[in-house]
Formats: structure tokens, C-alpha cells, sequence
């Protein structure tokens, strides 16, 4: 039997429609050099339905890719919604990665128009030889400069100057390919993950529970992870559902810029990279006074596992509570979310510190398992490893056209090449990246739990450990790291003798003036094992 309810599809169109209808004098505030520009939901909607109908008018139709090579701003989250909410699909590129892999992805996604941040113009010239297919480019600020390539470029603000206000956006099935995004493996070309707008709308609407970040109204989000990267974790959707303020830092920001923002906009949640809360804790330690960041009262740090050091020094100095969550690009992103159960809210704060150490619970509608080297199901004791295998609605079931697709499910699973553990009740805990786990004599050694470790010594700023190959142990772990003040090798032997087995701790460490990042702001191993090991 058939149910009698109505059958209407998820589409980000709702969200929009909701953040028009319901929260029209909320704002979305832009850093623009040293001021700020505040944009209310209810203009926010007319420039997105002007920016659907210039793009129709330059061509774009059903199903075409939009690409964007640009920074956090209000002509980025524009095309977040005009690009899908006409049936086209937003493809955003990470700018960081090297010319070669842009060019790569602008092709195999088929990219027929690229919205621009400025500094991106030169970069496009550079490209010129993959832009066959692209039939227009837009500049996102500032007015368009000449240029030499036979395609059109526009200025933004000019090209939706003269576009109506009214679009009537279509109903869409709610399969239709909203976003896309490609996700830079360690070897070979990037690999594109396609996002519906199904799983974008239940991702969002995930975010707003409790048990999640669980977007609130009343709250002011300082989006710090890159738009190009993930749907900036979904949080942009999630922010216009549930009408909370949302503040983007712009163009070219730096860590002392995200201090002042908070202060400026009194923004109270933070969300962004591990490695960008390093950075402001650093500014924080160089000048105590010299940010108000008084309205903030949580970060939520991903990408790589946050320190327990970190936790305790932002609730000891600042009352600000660090949250987390474990994910991926193909997950849309998010998987797990560190949350107290009541039964871990009791305990004292140190124990709760190492609970929320652990990535967290699976979300809801999120299944999970751990599976062994063998092809057995592990169980949930918190001590058996295992790579996680995953499923939901809101996780890949393929990449894009690429025929390595293969490698990376199993029975209608994903496996998410990520090595963990799970409690019995629930909590996942990450041990570490299959590739970058250590083998040494036979037995494992979790890098991850060494940096973290390290991270937490008084002495050092940064830490990042990798293997590096042994011709008795096989492997050997090395760690690289970035001192606060001098420490000597065996001050750091014997400060992680008292942590770990004696076989985890590494016999060599590089003092590093700093240490490599990804271009999604990870500490980058690749090269770290490319260039020292
Ligand atoms: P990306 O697709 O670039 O976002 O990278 C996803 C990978 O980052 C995951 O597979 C994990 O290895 C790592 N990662 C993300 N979040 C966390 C976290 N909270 N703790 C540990 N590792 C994480």
C-alpha cells in the first residue's frame, strides 16, 4: 500500500522561501577590507533570483555547471542558491589547489561559466587552454579589467544590475544534481563528488539539531571554512533555514582578521579549519588584549581531530567551548558530531574534555561499521580497529565519472579509508588515515594520537608525525615539529615515554620553522614524507 502523503520533493528553494518569508530583516554581514557590508535575507533573495536570470540570460540552462573560484562572500552564497534553485548545479573549485588540478576539474566537470574572485583572473589566463567549454566568466567584485581571452568577462554587479527580481523557480526532482565538489586525493587527479538537492537539504536540516552545531536563531556564525570546500560544511543552508546571522570573512583573510571580525560583528560561533583556531590562539598568546572576543562563545574545529591542549586553552582563557565533527567531502560533509550523551554530561570536566576528544556520535540517519583487513565486522569495545564503512543519505554512492569509483565501496557501504574505534555506546573515535597510520615491527602506532600529544606540551606550537621507512622496523614514525619555546629531543621523548608504549616514540624530530598545509588548511604529510623523510 502507498501512503497519501503529499510527495514533495527536498529542494533548496524551500530553504531560501524560508529565510525570505520568515526571517527577512535577518543579515548576512561581508568583511570588505577594513569595513563591513550587511545584506538582509529579504534583499539577499531578490539578488539571487537577478543573478538566475542574468545567468539564463548568458546561457545557463538545466543541469549546466557553474563553477567558483572564490572566497567567503555574499556574491558566493548569491550563487549557492541561484545556481541550483534554477536546476543548474554550483561547482565550487578550491583556488588553492595548484593550475593544473583546476584546469583538470573545470573540464571534467564541464564548467560553462566560472563566477571569479578577482585575484583568480590571472589564474584563468594561465588556464586558457581548458576553457573550451567555458562560454563567460564573471568577475565576483571590483570592476572587470581588460583581458585577452576570447570569452566574455563581466563585472557582478553589472551583469545583475538590469535582471528582474521575479524567477519562478522550477519544482525539481529531488535527485537533480545540486552542487558539486572535488575532493584532492594524495594520488592522482581529484575526484568529483555530486551533491542532490535531497542530501544538501537533509544536511542542513542535521545541522540544525540539537546533539549537532544545532543552528540556532539567536545565534551569529562566523562561516571561516572555505566555501569552495564542502558546501563550507553545509552551514550556509543550515544558517538561512533557521534564520541565524551569518558574517563571511571575504577576501584574503589572515588570523588577526578573524579576531577583529568576531569583535566587529560580535560573532559567537566560529567555524572553521583545526589549524585556523591554532593560528588564532597564537595571535591570542602575542596580544591578550588586543581583541574583544567577549560575544564568542564556541568553535567548531574540523578537518583533523582538535587537541584536548587546545580545548582546555580555549575554555581556560575564554570561556569558549570547542566542538567537532568527523566527515568528508564525499559525506557532504558531516558524519559524527561530538556531543555529550547525559550520561558523560556528569562527569568533571577533564573526562568531558576526553569524550569530546573523540569525534563524536553518528548522526542521525548516519549507519556505521568498522570493518578489519580481513573483511570482518569489528565490534563496538573501543579498542577494535577498523576501517569505518558508512551509509546515508546524504554519502556518495559514486564519484563523478571516474572509474575508481570502485575501490572505495563495498555492499552498498563507503569506506571512508579513515582507521577508528567505537564505544559501546557509540562514541567514534578516529585513530587515524589508513595511509598515514604507522607500521612499525607489526604493530600499529597512530599518528594522530602522537601529534595531539605533542600539540599538548608547553614547548610547541605545531606537530605533524609521519613514517618514514626503517630497514629493521619497516617503519618508524618521525616527528616534525614547531616550537613555542626550545624543548630538546629528549625532553619530547620522555614527556611521550609517559604517554605511550616505548615502541610509539620516535627516535627522530625535525624542528620546523612551520609546517606544510593542504589546500584545505590541513597540515600536509604528503610533503612532509615527500621532502624530509
Ligand atoms: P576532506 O574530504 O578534505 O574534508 O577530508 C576528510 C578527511 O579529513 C577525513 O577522511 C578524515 O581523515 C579527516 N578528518 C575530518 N574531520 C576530522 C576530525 N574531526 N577528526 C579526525 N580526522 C578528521
Amino acid at each position: 500500500m502507498q501512503s497519501l502523503m503529499m510527495d514533495l520533493p527536498l529542494q533548496l528553494k524551500s530553504v531560501l522561501w524560508r529565510a525570505e518569508n520568515l526571517y527577512g530583516h535577518k543579515e548576512i554581514i561581508t568583511r570588505r577590507g577594513d569595513q563591513f557590508e550587511s545584506c538582509t535575507f529579504r534583499d539577499f533573495g531578490r539578488r539571487v533570483r537577478r543573478l538566475s536570470n542574468a545567468l539564463a540570460e548568458i546561457g545557463i540552462r538545466h543541469g549546466d555547471r557553474v563553477g567558483t573560484l572564490a572566497w567567503n562572500t555574499q556574491e558566493h552564497l548569491e550563487a549557492y542558491f541561484a545556481v541550483p534553485c534554477m536546476g543548474a548545479v554550483l561547482h565550487t573549485i578550491n583556488s588553492r589547489l595548484s593550475p593544473e588540478q583546476i584546469g583538470y576539474i573545470i573540464t571534467h566537470a564541464d564548467d560553462t561559466v566560472l563566477l571569479v574572485s578577482p585575484d583568480q583572473v590571472p589564474v584563468l589566463i594561465e588556464l586558457r587552454d581548458h576553457l573550451n567549454g567555458v562560454k563567460a566568466v564573471v568577475q565576483l567584485s571590483g570592476e572587470a579589467p581588460e583581458w585577452s581571452l576570447p570569452i566574455p568577462l563581466y563585472s557582478y554587479e553589472d551583469l545583475i544590475a538590469d535582471a528582474s527580481e521575479e524567477y519562478e523557480y522550477p519544482d525539481l526532482d529531488e535527485n537533480t544534481a545540486a552542487g558539486m565538489c572535488y575532493t584532492s586525493g594524495t594520488t592522482g587527479a581529484p575526484k568529483g563528488v555530486v551533491y542532490s538537492h535531497r542530501s544538501t537539504v537533509l544536511h542542513a536540516l542535521m545541522l540544525c539539531l540539537h546533539g549537532t552545531i544545532g543552528v540556532d536563531e539567536a545565534e551569529r556564525y562566523l562561516l571561516v571554512t572555505p566555501m569552495s570546500h564542502v558546501n563550507s560544511w553545509g552551514m550556509p543552508y543550515a544558517c538561512l533555514l533557521q534564520g541565524a546571522t551569518v558574517v563571511l570573512p571575504g577576501e584574503h583573510p589572515i588570523g588577526s582578521d578573524y579576531l577583529d571580525i568576531i569583535e566587529q560583528t560580535r560573532a559567537t560561533v566560529f567555524v572553521g579549519a583545526v589549524t585556523v583556531g591554532m593560528i588564532m590562539r597564537r595571535e591570542l598568546e602575542d596580544n591578550p588584549t588586543a581583541f574583544d572576543i567577549s560575544s564568542l562563545h564556541t568553535m567548531w574545529l574540523g578537518g583533523q581531530a582538535p587537541p584536548v591542549s587546545e580545548m582546555r586553552w580555549w575554555k581556560k582563557q575564554f570561556g569558549v567551548s570547542i566542538a567537532q565533527a568527523w566527515g568528508m567531502t564525499e559525506a557532504s560533509p558531516v558524519l559524527t558530531f561530538s556531543s555529550l550523551t547525559t550520561a558523560n554530561r556528569d562527569r568533571d570536566e577533564e573526562e568531558r574534555f576526553q569524550v569530546l576528544a573523540r569525534q563524536g556520535l553518528p548522526l542521525p540517519l548516519v549507519e556505521i561499521k568498522l570493518v578489519d583487513d580481513h573483511g570482518n565486522e569489528q565490534p563496538w569495545d573501543g579498542n577494535s580497529p577498523g576501517e569505518i564503512y558508512v551509509r546515508s543519505p546524504w554519502v556518495i554512492s559514486e564519484y563523478y565519472d571516474d572509474i575508481r569509483s570502485r575501490d572505495s565501496f563495498a555492499g552498498g557501504w563507503f569506506r571512508t579509508g579513515d582507521i577508528g574505534t567505537i564505544t559501546s555506546d557509540g562514541y567514534v573515535e578516529v585513530v587515524d588515515r589508513a595511509k598515514d597510520l604507522i607500521k612499525s615491527g607489526g604493530e600499529w602506532i597512530s599518528s594522530v594520537a602522537l601529534e595531539n600529544a605533542l600539540i599538548g606540551h608547553p614547548g610547541i606550537q605545531e606537530a605533524s608525525v609521519v613514517a618514514a621507512p626503517d630497514p629493521k622496523w619497516i617503519e618508524r614514525p618521525v616527528a616534525f615539529v614547531v616550537q613555542r619555546h626550545h624543548v630538546t629531543t629528549d625532553e619530547l621523548r620522555t614527556y611521550l615515554k609517559e604517554r605511550f608504549p616505548s615502541f610509539w616514540v620516535p627516535e627522530r624530530f625535525e624542528f620546523v620553522s612551520s609546517l606544510p598545509k593542504t589546500s584545505v588548511g590541513k597540515f600536509d604529510k604528503k610533503l612532509l614524507r615527500s621532502q624530509f623523510v
